[in-house]
């Protein structure tokens, strides 16, 4: 057997993606917001029923830019479970993170843990739709009311996710969505912000293009975030098979949970009530002492098979050794414990039925 990642990225056919951009050689037309660009962000805001949608070179720029274009300062309440981007792109806006602790059922930021947490120079909040499951988004958007906070998601994980029957995009301040390679829909690196107030749009747009007013003037000092026509033509070939790729998903998800609910000490990924969800990653959390076997011995017997499920997400952001000294993980107890016992299975459209029943015997011989 092939090795098995715990992704593998997406593709159109080749002759689609030529397609897509044969006449770039006749226009010479590459970048700065080009007529793919164009395309796809229309595209895009359709799909995601966001109001507004600014395409970005990256998901990580798309979390620095709308922290910049929201003219925060201070600290900003976030989580530590989630990857490293999420972390930095407050600390690289010269914002202090604050670690707010996560639920120990959907591994979101616990809503009812922030208000705690705000202090006079909070300015606002970024939860992260972490693994495509839903923040408690009327709970953050009370709290955020009530202290006059922004609300940033990271919702790099939340790729055509609804809530309520709305798309993702629509909670929040701004939403920041990643399309690298290995996300449910991508467009090679790529990011976009999503958001309902028309000048933070044309903030995040001039941030994104070294602060450039017309051809004459910078009125501000941007940065370069363009996302140009290749992968823009990327984008609009994967966006027409997104739907088949996520159903593909859910066969797979649906798979592992027939076969693995019933054992006791794992806990898989919930089903949220009102969610419409991606099945972006199929997260198992591992109880030693009820299952039998920790995380790091599955992932390790899992290795012997070739096959490479992750520790998504150890350790917390908050435990790197760039923040040393600057946190304490036992504030937020149980994100240290999830990240403890946490294992991302392999998930990916294309993965096959018999893999995942391999994957789960694999599993299940684990226990003692
Ligand atoms: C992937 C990811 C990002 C960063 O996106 P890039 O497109 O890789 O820059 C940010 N936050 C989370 C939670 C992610 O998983």
């Amino acid at each position: 057997m092939d090795r098995i990642n715990v992704t593998r990225t997406s593709l159109p056919a080749f002759e689609e993606y030529c397609a897509e951009i044969r006449d770039m050689w006749e226009s010479r037309w590459l970048t700065n917001m080009g007529e793919r660009h164009e395309r796809l962000r229309g595209k895009l805001q359709d799909y995601l029923e966001a109001r507004h949608v600014e395409l970005i070179a990256n998901g990580h720029l798309s979390i620095e830019l709308a922290l910049q274009a929201m003219n925060l300062t201070g600290e900003v309440i976030t989580t530590p479970f989630t990857f490293a981007s999420t972390t930095h792109a407050i600390a690289r806006c010269g914002l202090t993170p604050v670690f707010c602790d996560i639920t120990p059922t959907d591994f979101t930021m616990d809503a009812s843990k922030i208000e705690s947490l705000i202090t006079e120079k909070t300015s606002a909040i970024l939860p992260v739709h972490v693994y495509g499951n839903v923040c408690d988004v009327e709970a953050v958007e009370a709290v955020a009311k009530r202290h006059k906070l922004k609300v940033i998601y990271d919702a790099a994980h939340s790729f055509g996710v609804k809530y309520k029957g709305r798309g993702i995009a629509n909670f929040g301040d701004a939403s920041c969505f990643s399309f690298h390679a290995t996300k449910v829909f991508h467009t090679i690196e790529g990011g976009a912000v999503t958001y309902p107030d028309i000048a933070f749009g044309q903030h995040l747009a001039r941030l994104k293009n070294f602060g450039l007013d017309g051809q004459e003037d910078a009125s501000e000092i941007g940065g370069n975030a363009k996302l140009d026509e290749f992968r823009a033509a990327m984008g609009l070939c994967n966006l027409r098979h997104i739907d088949e790729e996520i159903a593909k998903r859910k066969q797979v998800a649906e798979r592992y949970r027939e076969r693995l609910e019933s054992a006791s000490g794992i806990q898989l990924n919930p089903i949220q009530r009102g969610v419409t969800p991606n099945y972006a990653y199929f997260p198992a959390v591992f109880d030693e002492e009820v299952f039998g076997a920790g995380r790091d011995e599955i992932q390790t017997k899992l290795a012997s098979y070739d096959i490479h499920a992750r520790k998504y997400f150890y350790p917390l952001t908050s435990e790197f050794s760039c923040y040393k000294d600057r946190f304490d993980s036992a504030l937020t107890p149980v994100a240290k414990q999830v990240s403890r016992r946490a294992l991302t299975l392999p998930l990916y459209p294309d993965l096959p039925l018999d893999v995942v029943d391999k994957i789960c015997d694999i599993v299940l011989s684990c226990r003692k």
